[in-house]
């Protein structure tokens, strides 16, 4: 894979990177699209990752389509799919982890032991194989970008970060290689993350600016779905995670909850005023 990388990228010419678990989606290849835009040559990885995934989660059963994500990657212009084994990324012995402390703990990582740990640790080593000149995340994943973007600069990676845009559904229900476990009232009862973010939304452009009065009419719209059970709602610094009292200087407005035995995650960013 690395050699095939370099061999992709000769004197001043941009590798793009664009790492994944499959199961690819619009929302992948937007960031696929970025990638061939802003680079010359566009890597993709697709590894379910067995360190992110906590013991009693759905790792063994999480969605997987091979065949079908390499022919769409493949109509889509990526020159290289690497879709290492377990067993390579992982070979007997390995005890080498990244943690991003501090972070690691907030939002997701609070409900997902390890989940981060894992996450900085895949991303590490794919950065190390594929040595790529940008990398590509989605703001799908709001907490994983910031935790990425600590990581490159902690340890000195010589990766530029690019987060692309949440892309959704007609209804608002952010994508997600997870929505494939929803039957259709539970595809219903999802969209209540998105409605209670608009809620969050539209109380903002009012002029509302308090964190605790935006949460509680975020928590109002979660009453009137009880199916859907929710595990955060938190209004946190962009780059620290740490909640905010007030969103005058911006912040990211970030929601997770169960529908059925299903986690999603959405977020939005509210920009400050000055
Ligand atoms: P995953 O395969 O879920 O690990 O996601 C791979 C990349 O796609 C991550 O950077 C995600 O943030 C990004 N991604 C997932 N869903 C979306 C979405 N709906 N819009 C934009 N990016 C997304």
């Amino acid at each position: 894979m690395r050699a095939a990388c370099r061999a992709a990228r000769p004197e001043q010419r941009r590798l793009g990177f664009v790492p994944t678990m499959g199961a690819l989606h619009a929302g992948h290849i937007s960031l696929v699209r970025a990638a061939r835009q802003q680079c010359d040559a566009v890597a993709v990885s697709i590894f379910v990752n067995p360190t992110q995934f906590g013991p009693k989660e759905d790792f063994s059963k999480y969605p997987r389509s091979f065949e079908r994500d390499r022919e769409t990657l493949e109509a889509e212009g990526v020159a290289i799919l690497f879709a290492p084994s377990t067993e390579e990324m992982y070979p007997p012995g390995a005890t080498t982890f990244v943690a991003v402390e501090g972070l690691s703990e907030k939002l997701c990582g609070r409900s997902r032991p390890g989940h981060f740990r894992g996450v900085a640790t895949v991303v590490a080593k794919l950065f190390n194989i594929v040595e790529p000149d940008c990398a590509f995340f989605g703001q799908k994943d709001a907490a994983q970008a910031a935790i990425i973007r600590r990581l490159v600069r902690d340890l000195d990676l010589d990766v530029e970060i690019v987060v692309c845009p949440i892309v959704r559904e007609p209804d608002g229900l952010a994508l997600s290689s997870r929505n494939a476990y929803l039957d259709s009232q539970q595809r219903e009862q999802a969209t209540v993350l998105y409605r209670s973010l608009m809620r969050v939304q539209t109380l903002a452009d009012t002029g509302e600016s308090d964190s605790a009065r935006l949460i509680a009419a975020a928590l109002e719209v979660f009453e009137q779905e009880p199916a859907v059970r929710l595990d955060y709602f938190e209004i946190v610094d962009r780059d620290t995670l740490d909640p905010v009292a007030n969103t005058s200087q911006g912040a990211l407005v970030a929601v997770a909850a169960f529908v059925g035995s299903t986690r999603l995650i959405d977020n939005i960013v509210l920009h400050g005023a000055g």
